[in-house]
């Protein structure tokens, strides 16, 4: 099976390694599934195995953090590699050393450096175009996020969660973090939401590097949940998604970034830079493609400004392709890539031409913020992740009422969480007849990679 590996990624098990900056040059890339599924080389032959599509779960002895479940299984065929990576770990955040004497100033007694503040942090990463881009986010975004955490721990506060007081009085000094914290009357939770962000373009930036040394290409979607003091950031780049099922109730704590959501910000930006076009794009989107017997005529279209749909008479320029065309979810940026948002994808060319896409695409994610600390809890309440290889074949409904039935007939086993996720990606995945892998209702089942974290809200931070 290993003989149909992607040029340059060497099959195998290997120790993540650490890398704490964007600067440093990361290691090399091997095959691997999450590391808390301690997979042995040879489960992880079977579990490539895309007539069998095995469901994978930690082992018995291994407890994710917070007892989260998990779950994977690989494509049906659309690659050689299962290109979704996950990762779940805690994250202890330490004081940098800081010779600025400001900092020593405004936070004389509060120095954290010993305890540190603990986080956790969970991500999935949906690969495409070979696993490079996936493998070295799961990695190494994490790594980010605490670097930029850290920059800011003196102003988000200590172990006991609350924040140091800032004594700027008599105060001479150059502007710093903090006091300009103070002065724009910005909340924490923006610092924490722009230090992911940050984390988010050095990740990229990180992979972009890598890329160009080992004349590799490919791209990730990426989706993170930080617990850091009795909140969830949930920072959304690409089409996985995440909800919490809570007693009759879903809330959605992400959304998706996709040629379809983000046509008008993809159409802005071609008609501001027209020359990222080339000659070979459009900025319009039409119902249909134009045909050069519609020149002269009124046909319908849609610019950058429009949600609602207009009417123009078309020009031999309207015969390109339209820079966002395409139905549903084939709906393709450039004819290339459905996703919009996500790591990687620094060399992507358009088929047969020079033009990048990398302009039209964002590392940036959307982070929403949740409180803890607003809700109550009970035993069946629970976070879910999940790659788009879920959501293709299963509402939010039809994954809140599995979950609502599952737990509650679960309500005494250790490892309900885990098994949960593995019912829900084995019926997303169905079963194989004939040729097909099909739901229950003889629909078609999710041919692609399905990643699956069950988080339990009930006691934060504890054993189930
Ligand atoms: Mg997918």
């Amino acid at each position: 099976m290993f003989g149909r590996l992607s040029r340059g990624i060497a099959p195998g098990t290997k120790s993540r390694q650490t890398v704490a900056s964007a600067n440093r040059e990361p290691s090399e890339t091997l095959y691997c599934r999450p590391h808390f599924l301690h997979q042995t080389p040879g489960e992880g032959s079977q579990a490539v195995e895309q007539r069998a599509r095995l469901v994978l779960v930690p082992p018995r002895s291994k407890k994710l953090p917070w007892s989260t479940g998990y779950a994977e299984v690989i494509n049906a065929g659309k690659s050689a590699f299962n290109e979704d990576q996950a990762t779940c770990r805690p994250i202890i955040l330490r004081k940098t050393v800081d010779n600025d004497e400001q900092w020593v100033l405004m936070c004389p007694k509060e120095d954290t450096s010993d305890q540190g503040v603990l986080a956790t942090y969970w991500g999935l990463f949906d690969g495409h175009g070979g696993p490079v881009a996936a493998i070295q986010a799961s990695e190494h975004l994490h790594h980010c996020i605490k670097e930029q955490l850290e920059e800011i721990l003196d102003v988000i506060g200590g172990p006991s969660n609350v924040p140091p007081p800032l004594h700027l009085e008599g105060h001479k000094g150059k502007q710093t973090e903090a006091n300009y914290a103070l002065e724009k009357r910005i909340c924490i939770e923006n610092l924490v939401k722009g230090a992911v962000e940050k984390a988010f373009k050095n990740c990229d930036e990180l992979i972009g590097h890598y890329q160009a040394s080992r004349n590799q290409a490919g791209g990730c979607t990426a989706l993170v949940v930080l617990h850091l003091q009795g909140k969830f950031y949930v920072a959304s780049a690409g089409d996985s998604r995440a909800i919490i099922v809570q007693k009759d109730d879903i809330l959605q704590l992400s959304n998706e970034f996709t040629a379809v959501t983000e046509r008008q910000r993809i159409q802005y930006l071609a008609f501001l830079k027209p020359e990222l076009l080339g000659d070979e794009f459009s900025r319009y989107e039409f119902p249909r493609r134009v045909k050069r017997n519609d020149i002269g005529k009124k046909i319908l279209y849609r610019d950058y400004f429009m949600s609602g749909w207009g009417y123009k008479t078309a020009e031999d320029d309207d015969l390109k392709y339209p820079v966002v065309h395409g139905d549903g979810r084939q709906t393709r940026v450039m004819g290339t890539i459905a996703v919009t948002r996500g790591l990687g994808d620094h060399r992507l060319k358009v088929y047969d031409t020079d033009l990048p896409i990398k302009p039209f695409l964002s590392c940036i994610p959307e982070v929403t913020i949740f409180d803890l600390g607003q809700h109550e809890f009970g035993q069946s309440d629970v976070l879910i992740m999940a790659t788009d290889g879920l959501w293709d074949v299963m509402s939010n409904r039809d994954v809140a009422d599995i979950t609502d039935r599952f737990l509650e007939d679960q309500k005494h086993d250790p490892r309900r969480y885990t098994m949960l996720a593995r019912c829900l990606v084995h019926q997303a995945r169905g079963t194989l007849q004939g040729n097909d892998w099909k739901l229950e209702d003889g629909s078609y089942a999710s041919f692609d990679d399905i990643s699956v974290f069950v988080i339990p809200l009930h006691n934060i931070g504890g054993t189930a």
